[in-house]
């Protein structure tokens, strides 16, 4: 065993990693004692779980979730956090399930263990901007309490700081997400120490040599800095205090990252941002903050354009403060933050601000973002008025997300509304994908396509080149771009197979008069369609096909004059069974394949299908024209509705005994109703899924010799 490594684990005094001690005096300063106990309890045996792991520096693993620790104890963040930090490894590196740490520590500290381990389990990819920030919002909305994020920022924290561990690529790859993910989600959160923290780590890493060069030139130039830091700081002072004003006056440090993200941004070279110099005058009331202003703008020169209001219009994360620009002795800039304590508290801690003033408090752990709203409530007293809505309505929309966000299989990410399927999605990639799809994998498994999707998960969607959209889907899908799509699609559809059938109608109609649709002349047709006020002959199919005119009735004015008056003999329309939504088989009298049959011409509905001996057929003698023969294709391969009514004793079994000897005919139920009729029997009404006629007499013979069904017979109306 590695010398070193055991020496810090076994240290004298019991087997205490470094950082504990350290953590546990903070934790004394603003925890009562009993929930320090409790830290410590959460200490012991996260040390034991992850007992004999170490870290790739060698260190003891126990040390990474105590720094983690140590970084929310410096915002003195709650208890509950605290220790969902010292576990936050648990569940995802050793043997610990979510159950043990719920029972150990409660529900609370599992469900934040837990959360920051499914966030441990995404991974940004994408290089792009707009995907940066989808991601961001996608972690956001994948929290349901927001102390997960203060959980995984600390966490990462640290891993950024001992990151020169890692192997190279790796490294770059973290120090990329760090920048491009973690720092702006802590500056949103206005977490201010953690994101500066971030940065500077994340530049270290990403841009070495860029960090030593920006570091070299703050360097030189800080040593004659400083007096003169004092020197303006000093005149600042005296000119405040000649009104009346008493506040802190301090000199502002550089950081490299954000003297980087300048020189990039506005194009600037070194030297020019490092000879600008940053004061921050910090006072009691924000009316005081604006008497402050007058009094530096008539010491030093303001320069134009560069004054903001940040109190009245704060920053999307609650910061506010006034800054501004000055002309400074020998024209050197000085940028001036000028800001009430309150703000700087918020300034510097965010969303942390919260706990800093509540602690000794009961954290209650039940309601989602409770935290998070006393928090949104704090800034807007503390805001008085202010643009506080737009800001509240930018933070909600992160923190109570009516979005999805989920990933495609090459990692880019989509938004869709909540609640959005597989179909959604496929049709939020592209039109012809939703048409097409036939399945859905969710992180690679199969699911239904009616799954909703949640956040983070990877989607992929199978699909058939010969595929079509299902009707059903317009029931669940969610995104108008699908609804609308879909129902785009059947309309075309419905329309297509119209003038299929009505082409097929009319030359019909006209083989009565030994002629065919070809055969017609266009000039014979054009008076037709202008009578009728159509523009094409399509367009007459397509009025046939639906109903809406009679084939027989315009095929006789097709005729040439001589012909008008002949007949041939009546050859029937044929049914393949594959025809679509213009023709529908008639629910009163259930048409199956082989059955007898006539159809009806339906206005707006197309064909509609009954058996011959159907009672709604006596409508045929009123509107013959209406009606016309039809037959069904040979060899139909089909699932066709049928009905059968049985009756049946009343006795306890006899439903499933029924279902299960249909089913043992291969046969699908696809309905039940039962009408009790009284004591002693019932009648059971059966909607099947029938082939053809075989198939259902084998069905009605099977019941039939059930010893407690008296009746079979087939519906019909
Ligand atoms: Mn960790």
């Amino acid at each position: 065993m590695d010398y070193t490594s055991s020496l810090l684990s076994f240290l004298p005094g019991g087997r205490r990693a470094v950082g504990i001690n350290r953590l546990i005096s903070k934790l004394e300063t603003y925890l009562p004692p009993e929930q320090v106990e409790r830290v410590q309890q959460a200490y012991e045996f996260s040390a034991e779980a992850h007992r004999g792991q170490k870290r790739k520096s060698g260190e003891p693993y126990i040390s990474h979730p105590v720094a983690a620790a140590n970084i929310l104890a410096d915002l003195h963040i709650d208890a509950e956090t605290i220790i969902a930090a010292i576990l936050h490894d648990v569940i995802e590196d050793t043997p610990t399930v979510k159950e043990q740490v719920a029972e150990l520590f409660g529900p609370a500290v599992a469900e934040l263990v837990d959360g920051v381990t499914k966030l441990d389990q995404i991974q940004f990819k994408s290089r792009e901007e707009a995907q940066a920030e989808s991601f961001r919002k996608m972690i956001l909305a994948m929290v349901r309490d927001i102390r997960v994020i203060l959980v995984k920022l600390a966490d990462r924290t640290h891993n950024m700081r001992t990151l020169e561990s890692m192997p190279l690529p790796k490294r770059r790859a973290i120090a990329r997400e760090t920048l491009d993910i973690y720092a702006p989600i802590a500056d949103r959160l206005g977490l201010y120490s953690i994101k500066l923290d971030l940065e500077e780590l994340g530049f270290h890493a990403l841009y070495p040599q860029r960090y030593r060069v920006i570091e070299r030139e703050l360097k030189r130039t800080r040593g004659h800095q400083k007096q003169f830091v004092g020197k303006i700081a000093a005149a600042l002072r005296t000119e405040l205090g000649k009104v009346g004003v008493t506040a802190r006056v301090e000199g502002r440090e550089k950081h490299l990252f954000s003297v980087y993200r300048k020189m990039r941004r506005k194009r600037v070279p070194l030297n020019e941002i490092a000879d600008v110099y940053g004061f921050r005058i910090i006072v009691d009331t924000p009316d005081t903050c604006y008497r402050v202003l007058g009094a530096v703008h008539s010491l030093y020169k303001p320069m134009p354009g560069r004054f903001k209001d940040y109190i009245a219009i704060p920053r999307v994360n609650g910061y506010q403060s006034l800054h501004t620009t000055l002309f400074g002795p020998n024209g050197i800039p000085l940028e001036v933050q000028i800001r009430t304590d309150a703000m700087h508290t918020v300034a510097e801690s965010g969303i942390a601000a919260h706990w800093k003033y509540k602690t000794g408090e009961k954290p209650e752990g039940g309601a989602q973002h409770e935290r998070a709203r006393q928090w949104l409530n704090q800034l807007v007293q503390i805001q008085e008025g202010g643009n506080s809505e737009e800001f509240l309505e930018s933070v909600k929309v992160d923190l109570y997300p009516d979005q999805v966000y989920v990933f495609t299989p090459k990692g880019a990410i989509l938004r869709l509304p909540r609640g959005a399927t597989a179909v959604d999605f496929a049709y939020a990639v592209h039109t012809d994908v939703g048409n097409r799809c036939v399945a859905a994998k969710v992180d690679r498994r199969l699911v239904p396509l009616r799954t909703p999707l949640r956040n983070g998960q990877t989607v992929e969607v199978i699909t058939n080149k010969d595929a079509s959209p299902n009707p059903a889907w317009v029931n669940f899908v969610i995104s108008a771009k699908a609804r609308a799509a879909i129902r785009h699609y059947l309309k075309n559809l419905k329309r297509s197979e119209a003038i299929e059938l009505g082409r097929k109608l009319l030359n019909k109609a006209l083989t009565e008069f030994s002629l065919a649709v070809k055969k017609i002349p266009e000039e014979r047709i054009a008076p037709i369609l202008a009578e009728l006020n159509l523009k094409t002959a399509q367009e007459l199919y397509e009025k046939i096909g639906l109903g809406e005119r009679l084939a027989p009735l315009i095929a006789r004015r097709l005729l040439p004059d001589t012909q008008a008056t002949e007949h041939g003999s009546p050859e029937p329309l044929v049914i393949a069974g594959t025809e679509g939504l213009v023709v529908n088989y008639a629910r009163c009298c259930f048409p199956i394949p082989n059955d007898p049959i006539m159809a009806y011409l339906s206005s707006g509905r197309g064909v509609i299908i009954h058996r011959e001996n159907c009672r709604n057929l006596a409508g045929f003698r009123k509107q013959p024209d209406k009606w016309l023969t039809v037959s069904w294709q040979k060899n139909i391969n089909r699932l066709f509705d049928v009905e059968i009514r049985l009756e049946i004793r009343n006795k306890t079994g006899v439903l499933a005994a029924v279902a299960s000897s249909i089913a043992e005919t291969d046969t699908n139920i696809s309905h039940v109703s039962l009408i009790e009729r009284d004591g002693n029997s019932s009648a059971l009404i059966l909607e099947l899924k029938i082939r053809n006629r075989k198939q259902l007499a084998g069905v009605v013979r099977t019941v039939r010799k059930m010893p407690d069904v008296m009746k079979v017979y087939r519906t019909i109306a």
